[in-house]
């Protein structure tokens, strides 16, 4: 069971997308005022009906996952169903982030390989490290290098 959408966040923070008037009209006209949170999807859990004054323009497609600002992709939520949605995107823009190797451990540790930098744990595949230039202070060229 995966809730991870197949996509490729963008490397930085999605960018915040305004919604454009025309959508908001037309939202708040199709809601009349009242949560849509039966156009979420169920695995978010919201319930299938909510009486509550709608106050927050969400996009049910997340803005990472590539959601557009569009009438489609908009639902008209109450405060406490906005709360509900955002929450779980966030833990999942996160999850997706750290799978597909932009942050987390692996990134971090990708990171510092890179640069060639000592890996910061010490284990059992690592325990010899060492820079890609290293010069043995034991070889010939190492003692050299000690005199000067
Ligand atoms: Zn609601």
């Amino acid at each position: 069971m995966t809730l991870i959408p197949k996509v490729k966040p963008p490397p930085a923070k999605a960018e915040r997308k305004s919604w454009p008037e025309k959508v908001k009209q037309e939202v708040r006209e199709r809601s009349g005022g009242v949560c849509e949170a039966h156009r979420i999807k169920a695995r978010y859990g919201l319930p299938k009906s909510c009486e509550r004054k709608a106050e927050d323009l969400d996009h049910m497609e997340p803005v990472w996952a590539h959601g557009e600002s569009t009438t489609e992709n908009a639902a008209y939520l109450c405060k406490d169903c906005h709360k509900v949605k955002t929450l779980i995107d966030n833990r999942e823009a996160k999850e997706a982030s750290r799978k597909q190797g932009y942050t987390g451990q692996a990134a971090r540790r990708a990171k510092r390989k890179a640069a060639g930098k000592r890996p910061l744990i010490q284990s059992r595949n690592n325990l010899g490290w060492k820079p890609d230039n290293y010069v043995s202070p034991l070889s010939k060229a190492g003692r050299k290098g000690n005199r000067e």
